[in-house]
């Protein structure tokens, strides 16, 4: 009908995975619309995650070095916080991001279609915008990046005092005292923001280390700099109730022996995890399996069960991390447009940006263990590394897994100031097959704390001479 759309391609949703699947397609010479609900495009990433997230945590950073530098001889004033700039800076970023895609997807003429997307059929979606006017689009092919947002508990009530990662990103106020209610990556990084901002933080973590899906030996030196900065960090613990009360937030928590305590808070940030938006975009009509949890399987080439309708970015599973939406979307796009392309990625890096940063990628020693994955390892300490010193920052490790029957790389940890940069070394070695010789005599600058890849690498091969 008129106001009808359309495209050869359809990308549903605008995030790290759908801007990414949508420019390569129409770089490729399709005819492209990308649809979004929101009124920005970038997705979660960058409107309420990644680049939001890192805009504050860099102040937060600058904050504690400050405070810190009295140990080095330097003494500067208590900061004086103004909320309402930090929170223009902040936006000003994210605006800057966003806006840049609207120029992007113009440049490349990709359609914006506007609007909450349902499938009305294997070839049709359904756009609805915020006035209610609905347009349908139809497609030969479409690729579906719906994303995710995040899970809350049942049991907890609402409350304007009880936020989510995007009430945290809003930084309406600096709450005094402050619960963080799962100790994985997103709640850490808030938690590193508000810290530093001057809340009182308590983190409660369900297994029995924070950032789970890292080494212990790997955390150990996050854990310990949090655990001086901040009120408590309850392990092995959950939260089975809480009562919103004038006088605060009431939590109940139970420990592993069953024993239980309660505190109040002014302010509880959930962080315990999100879930996939497959249930919400009527995928049955397209055909399109989805699962109890709202995932969508696909194969090497991005599919789902219905060829020309693709899946990528968080709602096809774990880990829900941008670079591997935008890989993912490539892949996805150049499928789309004939080309033979697999999603054949030998790791998938992760990093906590909390101060210092947890990185790892390919095996991790926990897993080698639980998969019987023969290993040897080198690990360097920081402590000998003359750039960590002269940081005033020698907490931090760089462990490298070597398979020992050819010497080759195949995982990385580091824990340590700039550690997220660092990791890249790593994952180009293991991507290219490199071996403990080709690290251990490639010649780094000194001093530097990429030194300390390099160095764990010979501490494996037993060559080192001289540290720092
Ligand atoms: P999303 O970014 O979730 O985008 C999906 C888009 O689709 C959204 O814009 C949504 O509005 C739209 N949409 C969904 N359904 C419909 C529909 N039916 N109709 C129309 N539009 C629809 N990852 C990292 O790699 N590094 C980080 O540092 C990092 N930090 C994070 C910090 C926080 C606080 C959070 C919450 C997440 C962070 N992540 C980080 C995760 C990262 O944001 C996600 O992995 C990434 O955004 C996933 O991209 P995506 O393209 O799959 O979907």
């Amino acid at each position: 009908g008129p106001g009808d759309e359309h495209a050869e391609v359809v990308v549903l949703g605008s995030g790290p995975g759908g801007y990414t699947a949508a420019f390569r397609a129409a770089d490729l010479g399709k005819k492209v619309i990308l649809i979004e609900k929101n009124p920005t495009l970038g997705g979660v990433c960058l409107n309420v995650g990644c680049i939001p997230s890192k805009a504050l945590l860099h102040v937060a950073k600058v904050i504690t070095e400050a405070e810190e530098m009295g140990a080095h001889g330097v003494t500067f004033g208590k900061p004086e916080i103004n909320l309402d700039d930090l929170r223009a800076f902040k936006d000003g970023v994210v605006g800057q991001l966003t806006g840049g895609l609207e120029g992007l997807s113009k440049g490349r003429k990709v359609k914006v279609v506007r609007g909450m997307g349902t499938f009305s059929g294997p070839n049709m979606i359904d756009v609805v915008d915020a006035d209610g006017k609905k347009t349908s689009v139809s497609f030969d092919q479409c690729v579906i990046a719906a994303g995710s947002e995040p899970v809350n508990l049942p049991f907890i009530p609402e409350d304007e005092r009880i936020i989510d990662s995007t009430g945290a990103l809003e930084l309406k106020d600096v709450p005094e005292r402050m619960l963080i209610l799962g100790g994985g990556i997103i709640g850490l990084e808030m938690a590193c923001v508000y810290d530093a901002l001057g809340s009182n933080i308590t983190v409660v973590e369900l297994m029995d280390q924070i950032i789970p899906g890292a080494d212990k030996d790997i955390v150990k030196p996050l854990h310990t700099r949090i655990k001086s900065r901040y009120e408590d960090i309850k392990l092995k613990t959950k939260v089975t109730a809480v009562e919103a009360t004038d006088a605060g937030l009431v939590v109940t928590f139970e420990d592993d022996k069953g024993e239980t305590s309660t505190d109040t808070f002014d302010k509880i940030l959930v962080a315990v995890g999100r879930k996939p938006n497959g249930k919400l975009i009527n995928a049955e009509a397209a055909g399109v399996a989805v699962d109890d949890r709202g995932f969508i399987a696909v194969d090497n080439q991005q599919k789902t069960g219905v060829p020309h309708i693709f899946a990528i970015g968080d709602v096809v599973g774990q880990p829900m991390l941008a670079h591997k939406a935008v890989h993912e979307g490539k892949v996805a796009a150049e499928v789309a447009a004939g080309e033979k392309r697999f999603f054949d990625a030998r790791l998938i890096p992760s990093v906590a940006y909390t101060d210092p940063e947890v990185a790892w990628c390919g095996v991790t020693e926990t897993e080698a263990k639980a998969k019987g994955i023969a290993y040897e390892k080198g690990v360097f300490p920081w402590a000998a590394s003359g750039k960590a010193l002269s940081n005033g920052r020698s907490e931090g490790i760089t462990k490298l897994l070597f398979d020992p029957e050819d010497d080759r790389i195949i995982g990385a940890c580091i824990v340590g100031t700039n550690a997220g940069d660092l990791l890249a070394e790593a994952c180009i070695a293991i991507e290219m097959g490199a071996d403990a010789v080709d690290l251990g005599h490639t010649i780094h600058a000194h001093p530097t704390l990429s030194e300390t890849v390099n160095f764990a690498a010979e501490m494996f091969e037993g060559t080192i001479t001289d540290l720092m």
